[in-house]
């Protein structure tokens, strides 16, 4: 079993042809709600190929919170670890479009900014039984660092993608077995700006030397990941698909991958694994709407490309 200890939010969207200026009301046209956060996106990956998967996580008493554990329990995910916080608002994003494809994104964390770290511990159980536990940074710092160590204490495979990266994510790479990252994230943390491939080994040889985390991740957008780990160190190609839309690659990209891991994968054939899930997801609207099922991922790896 997968657990994943994050944020859950629920992203409210309006594409506008334009954004507003300060002080302006527009008329935007077309309005979706979607469910979210790194932490939900990441767990319905991991139940949409087909690993049970648990969520440690914080909602309001509000209708967006019980809306978004429904739509994770019927994905298979096990969400009870997640708690329902009385008179605090659900995570929730509100987003604006534009037509040429730019963003206005303010996130209120509500109920996120509540998990605590004795809402981790409570859930020893659910530790116990995991094989991995997979944390972001969309909730406290401390609560991550609870998360992290009390995976490592249960002998499960900890893995932190510092996203939002956050002052003092440096201090949790010694608490993990896997740092996984995208190259501004690897960037601001290794102090080596990440555009490329031979840019990306520079960056995660310089963590390696300064912090203690075994097996680092970059992931490049459409050029794939580069790996720096125990088992293997290369560079692992995307898969060329016509983007539709990259919000959530990364999330798909981290429950595929280290569902694959969790499997007994090698690290090398877990992220192939993880780009074929990525990709897919990348042709399709949405974060969860788009993420693919284990099946497709499969087809896509045996075909040795997507579309065509
Ligand atoms: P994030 O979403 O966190 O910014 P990336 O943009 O690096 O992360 O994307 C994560 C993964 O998703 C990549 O490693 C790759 O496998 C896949 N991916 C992202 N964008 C594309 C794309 N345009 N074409 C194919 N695969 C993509």
């Amino acid at each position: 079993m997968i657990t994943v200890v994050g944020s859950l939010n629920m992203d409210l969207v309006i594409e506008s042809p334009r954004l507003p200026a300060p002080g302006e009301t527009i008329l935007g046209r077309h309005f979706r709600r979607a469910p979210g956060g790194k932490g939900a996106n990441q767990a319905y990956t991991v139940a949409r190929m087909g690993m049970a998967g648990a969520m440690i996580g914080a909602v309001g008493d509000d209708a967006f919170g019980a809306e978004m554990v429904s739509i994770l329990e019927t994905a298979g995910v096990d969400a009870t670890g997640v708690v329902r916080r009385a008179r605090v608002a659900s995570g929730v994003a509100m987003i604006v479009v534009d037509d040429s494809g730019q963003n206005q994104i303010v996130v209120a964390g509500g109920a996120n900014d509540t998990l605590a770290p004795a809402d981790i511990t409570r859930q020893a159980a659910l530790f116990r039984r995991s094989k991995a536990v997979v944390a972001q940074l969309e909730t406290p710092l401390p609560t991550v660092a609870a998360a992290l160590q009390l995976g490592r204490d249960h002998g499960a495979l900890a893995v932190l993608n510092p996203a939002p990266l956050a002052p003092g994510s440096l201090a949790l790479l010694r608490l993990c077995d896997w740092l996984i990252a995208n190259e501004n994230e690897i960037s601001k943390l290794s102090g080596v700006e990440v555009r490329d491939v031979a840019s990306a080994r520079k960056a995660a040889r310089a963590i390696k030397d300064s912090a203690a985390c075994p097996n680092i991740l970059i992931t490049l957008g459409a050029n794939g990941v580069w790996i720096d780990a125990s088992s293997f160190t290369g560079h692992v190609p995307g898969f060329t698909v016509e983007a539709v839309d990259t919000v959530g690659a990364g999330d798909a990209f981290i429950g595929a991958f280290v569902t694959r891991l969790v499997e007994g994968a090698e690290a090398q054939e877990a992220a192939q694994f993880g780009c074929a899930a990525a990709a897919l997801a990348v042709t399709k609207r949405g974060a969860q709407a788009s993420i693919p099922a284990r099946a497709e991922v499969e087809k896509v790896l045996e075909r040795g490309k997507i579309g065509g």
